[in-house]
């Protein structure tokens, strides 16, 4: 297996092609097995996916006196009102089934002294029910493990370093792809033809500033479907991550909220604990309200640390090795020292709206995972159940597609006219970036997103660089719908807006037509404009 692609780029992939190597990308591969499969990935596998990083681990209520029931209530009771409960039961039904997926492929998750799951208690669930591994290296064995599996499985074939930059429609279905050698912005684009197009490109965390997402979750698969048409999904709702570690990186490294679930707790630099007064779960409240609570005492000049060395010291480095490698490379020893934390892009509640089966409501194709928008999350999403819905909607598309004879697309991709590609302009990138963080951010407000999403629009009309352009549609989207939802709810906080309204408790579907629409009305220096052709 491998990356045979550079001298095979003119054969048609045919049948699937799964845009994605993180865990639903793969496991939707490996579900497909033995119908071929291609699996495109902009980074080699194992690199540059969010799963890889991912350190509490997998929700799913395997414990004895636990139960999907109580898991779903507590997904709906975080979600902001918003939560489709039907889908959030679906997916705690379906997760002990996934688990032993996950074993069978390979996936060491811990065990107890009996032999049985071993589970720990994170953030907003009211039972244990992480299963994890190795205290906090879930997402590298699940990666390494399902890395292991697809490279053993002769039907899928891996193409790594090509990025999918547009989608390609005819006859009112997706028809394949256009891609791209990865950085290498001259390259002479590629186009794929394709029966089933399955989107599992991650997250958006690296529109922004600060985040612990890797630099492929920059929103290009959201874009690319936006571009084509897909209806869009809740977009506004991001979660900030409350404990991003604060040691000039980029991406941040992550202390995982399993620490808080430990008994760490957030002081500023007074040594003042300041989460019990904001609410009564203190460091355990849901994410957004401990995201607040930290942007706010930094805001306020004082500084936001974890302590764990009384809940952790010595056993530190043993139970949170990822979490301790990365404070000692930063000078910081977490036995004994606070560490300096701060909210950071983490998730995307939102993403390309999919129905229980994972399609999208363009035809042929689907898509799963971070880049979906299933309404499991609503407006905030349930500590450890990203994995979940990852898994079960990766399980459950390749069990359409595969009860499915999809007709041969009707033209050759190959005889598309391909637009230009510019050099990237990385002022413009890191700019973008930066106002996702200080316009889109943790607290929002109406004279900030309306400048946002005037410039995101601004610079999607502009630039002449693909992977720009996209990082612009996604962005856009999202302040799009954030200046739209005149309230505060979920991960979504409007300072002019602060309250949440009844009756905006629906969620959001929208298109990149409508919020080129809202870009316009917001400008009129940003005259409305035609709609873009379809395979732009
Ligand atoms: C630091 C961190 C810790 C986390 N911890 C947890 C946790 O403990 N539990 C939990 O449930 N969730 C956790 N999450 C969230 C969870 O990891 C992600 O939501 C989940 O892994 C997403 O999986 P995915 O397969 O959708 O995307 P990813 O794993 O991000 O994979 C996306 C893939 O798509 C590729 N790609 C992206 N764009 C393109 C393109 N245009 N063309 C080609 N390839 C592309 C990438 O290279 C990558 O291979 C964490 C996230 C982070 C960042």
């Amino acid at each position: 297996m491998g990356n045979t692609f550079k001298n095979d780029f003119t054969r048609d992939t045919g049948d699937v092609v799964i845009v994605g190597g993180g865990l639903a990308g793969l496991f939707c591969a490996l579900k497909l097995a033995p119908r071929p499969v291609t699996v495109i990935s902009a980074a080699p596998l194992g690199e540059g996916a969010s799963t890889a990083w991912a350190q509490g681990g997998i929700a799913a209520a395997v414990a004895e006196g636990d139960s999907a029931e109580a898991h779903a209530a507590d997904t709906i009771a975080v979600g902001g009102g918003l939560v489709d409960e039907a889908v959030a039961l679906g997916l705690a039904r379906e997760a002990g089934a996934r688990i032993r997926d996950l074993l069978h492929y390979g996936v060491p998750f811990d065990r107890d002294l009996e032999g049985k799951l071993a589970v720990g208690r994170e953030a907003a669930h009211s039972a244990r029910r992480i299963v994890h591994v190795r205290g906090d290296m879930a997402g590298k064995a699940i990666i390494a493990a399902l890395i292991g599996a697809v490279r053993g499985t002769p039907s899928i074939r891996v193409i790594e370093g090509y990025v999918a930059e547009a989608l390609l429609t005819g006859d009112g279905a997706v028809t394949g792809l256009r891609l791209r050698e990865v950085a290498n912005t001259a390259a002479k684009p590629i186009m794929v033809a394709s029966r089933a197009v399955v989107l599992a490109t991650g997250g958006i965390g690296h529109l922004y500033a600060v985040t612990t997402n890797p630099a492929e979750a920059s929103g290009l698969g959201l874009a690319i479907a936006a571009r084509a048409g897909a209806v869009i999904a809740d977009p506004e709702f991001v979660q900030f991550h409350p404990t991003a570690i604060m040691v000039g990186r980029d991406p941040a490294p992550l202390a995982t909220e399993a620490l808080r679930g430990e008994g760490a707790t957030l002081i500023n630099d007074r040594g003042e604990r300041f989460m019990p007064a904001r609410h009564p779960l203190a460091e355990l409240a849901p994410r957004d309200v401990v995201a607040r609570g930290v942007f706010a005492e930094i805001a306020a000049g004082h500084g936001a640390f974890l302590d764990a060395t009384a809940a952790l010291g010595a056993h530190f480095a043993e139970k949170f090795p990822t979490v301790h490698a990365s404070c000692v490379a930063a000078g910081i020893d977490p036995a004994r020292q606070p560490i300096p934390v701060a909210p950071a892009a983490h998730y995307h509640m939102g993403g390309i709206a999919v129905d229980a089966r994972g399609r999208t409501s363009l035809k042929g194709m689907w898509a799963g995972g971070e880049v979906s928008c299933t309404g499991a999350h609503g407006a905030n999403r349930l500590a450890s159940n990203s994995l979940l819905e990852a898994v079960v909607y990766a399980a459950r598309i390749a069990e359409d597609i595969a009860g499915q004879t999809i007709a041969a697309p009707s033209r050759s991709p190959m005889a598309l006219v391909t637009p230009r590609n510019c050099a990237r302009p990385p002022l413009t990138e890191a700019n973008l970036r930066a106002m996702m963080t200080s316009h889109v951010g943790v607290i929002r407000d109406g004279g900030g997103l309306a400048e946002a999403v005037r410039s995101f629009a601004a610079i999607e009309r502009d630039t002449g660089n693909i992977a720009l352009r996209n990082m612009a549609t996604a962005a856009l989207l999202v302040a799009a719908s954030a200046w739209s939802r005149r309230e505060s709810r979920g991960a979504q906080y409007r300072i002019d807006h602060p309250a949440e309204r009844p009756a905006l408790a629906h969620r959001t579907l929208t298109t990149l037509a409508a919020a080129r629409d809202i870009a316009a009305s917001l400008s009129d220096r940003i005259p409305a404009r035609p709609a873009q052709p379809l395979n732009a």
